[in-house]
């Protein structure tokens, strides 16, 4: 990881790769003229897979304390960059709130300057969480630096909906949590399945805000964007022995 940062990510490689996506430069050659990033000792390099709702979140940061590896969603680096006031705030708005995927140039971007900012605190590994999502965000990880381990989280869809619908982030502190009681019997031959709420401790419980893409039009586009784009990479690392 700390490799990735220092021979990829730092803002002059940044612009480098931004440049080797739009023109599909070989990312592999890019990084071979930068020296191999593949060298140096490094810790957890992990990747979390799954559907809007499966707990990809709640399982990548409770990991993240045990292990004391930095949890990095690129969807809070999304949130993030929507709440400041610049134009690319507007532009990501529109493409959030309707479902869809942010382009991989702009991902690619956040996700940069977050582990620029970390490595300079002396952070190293990860757990991504919401990356890579498609086969192409994985091709360019891979040619940068080797995963350890993928966790792939599997939910039946009408839970995956009653989970987004009651999840709950604290505007203060930004933990989540989920109000929905889910009871789901068995049918279909999918197994019955029961999940208490997780509430919020009494000083988060009056802070408590809904993500706007959390409506029920809004998650059904994002698990079929996630069905369409999002599942080959789980067939990827498959193939690839993660
Ligand atoms: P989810 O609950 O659907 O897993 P996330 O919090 O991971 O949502 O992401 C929220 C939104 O941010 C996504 O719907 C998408 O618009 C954008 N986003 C996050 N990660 C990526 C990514 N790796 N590639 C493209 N878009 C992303």
């Amino acid at each position: 990881m700390a490799a990735l940062t220092r021979q990829f990510f730092k803002p002059q490689y940044s612009s480098m790769f931004i440049r080797s996506l739009s023109t599909n430069t070989s990312t592999v050659s890019l990084i071979q003229s930068t020296g191999d990033p593949k060298g140096d000792s490094r810790s957890f390099q992990w990747v979390f897979l799954g559907c809007p709702g499966v707990g990809k979140g709640t399982y990548a940061s409770r990991l993240s304390d045990l292990l004391g590896v930095p949890h990095i969603a690129t969807g809070d680096l999304v949130r993030d960059e929507l709440s400041s006031s610049g134009l690319l705030s507007r532009q990501l708005d529109e493409v959030v709130n309707q479902g869809k995927l942010v382009s991989d140039e702009i991902i690619f971007n956040l996700l940069s300057k977050r582990l620029e900012a970390g490595e300079s605190r002396g952070e190293s590994g990860f757990i991504l969480d919401g990356f890579p999502r498609t086969i192409r965000q994985a091709e360019i990880l891979d040619d940068v630096t080797e995963i350890d381990l993928v966790v792939n989280l599997k939910l039946r869809e009408d839970v995956l909906i009653e989970k987004c619908l009651g999840r709950r982030i604290c505007s203060e502190c930004g933990k989540g949590f989920n109000v929905a009681s889910i009871d789901a019997k068995a049918e279909n031959g999918l197994p019955g399945m029961r999940m208490p709420p997780l509430l919020p401790p009494p000083q988060c419980a009056s802070k408590l805000i809904t993500r706007a893409d959390d409506t029920e039009p809004v998650v059904k586009e994002r698990l079929r964007v996630y069905k369409e784009k999002s599942e080959p990479v789980e067939d990827y690392y498959q193939s690839e022995g993660n």
